[in-house]
Formats: C-alpha cells, structure tokens, sequence
C-alpha cells in the first residue's frame, strides 16, 4: 500500500532500526519504546489488521510467532517473559494500518493494560 508507514519501512523509504527481515516478515524497534525491549514484527505482505487477515495468509502469522521466539532468545528476554500484542481498531488502540505485533520485556509488564 503506498501511503501506508509500515510497507514504506519494509522498503526502506522510512528508516527504521531492523533486528530481523526474511522473504515474509521484517522487524523493527518501536520508534516510542514502552519497554526495553519493543520490537514490531510486521508481514512484509499489507494486512490491514486482524480483521482483514485471510485464510491464506495463516502460515504468514504462524511465521510471525516462530520469529518472535527467536527474537525472545537473542534479546534475552525469554526467560523472565514478555508480551506480544496486536492491537486491532479504534477500541483496540491501533494508529497504524498495518497488521504488527508489539514484543515487550525487559520490564515486569503491568495486567490489565489500560
Ligand atoms: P499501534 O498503536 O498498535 O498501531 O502501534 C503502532 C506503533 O508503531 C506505536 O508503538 C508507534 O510508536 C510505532 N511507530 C510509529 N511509527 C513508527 C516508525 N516510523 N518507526 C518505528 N515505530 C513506529
Ligand atoms: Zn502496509
């Protein structure tokens, strides 16, 4: 999608601090971080949110899942635990347009969030 941030990040005409790419996924800090670790892990592919996701894309987040479990381990964090979050619509909190996961740690996280 042209005018979306997140696809305009995957190719590279916003920078952004990659910790990971593939052909499916790329993963980034959060430019506002809510912890010390906050990484967003984004399909390459334009989703807009969970609504939108279709049948054939469910290889696409299970993929999503396995790299965030890599990324848990190489920032140390898998241990003490994290927090991965899809935020979907207005109630949900979301701002940008393009299916992401938060990874958060570092910190004890507080439950419920607000
Ligand atoms: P959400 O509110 O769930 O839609 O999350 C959007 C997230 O994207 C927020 O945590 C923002 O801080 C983050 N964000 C927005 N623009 C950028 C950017 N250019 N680089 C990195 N993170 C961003
Ligand atoms: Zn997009």
């Amino acid at each position: 999608m042209s005018d979306c941030i997140f696809c305009k990040i995957v190719k590279g005409e916003i920078p952004s601090e990659k910790v990971y790419e593939d052909d499916i996924v790329y993963a980034f800090k959060d430019i506002s971080p809510e912890a010390p670790v906050h990484v967003l892990i984004i399909p390459k592919k334009h989703i807009s949110n969970l609504n939108e996701l279709k049948q054939e894309d469910e290889n696409i987040i299970a993929h999503v899942f396995m790299i965030a479990k890599k990324l848990v381990k190489e920032f140390k964090i898998d241990e003490k635990g994290y927090r991965i979050v899809t935020n979907c619509g207005e109630d949900g909190g979301q701002t940008v347009n393009h299916i992401h996961f938060h990874l958060l740690g570092g910190r004890v996280l507080q439950w419920p969030p607000g």
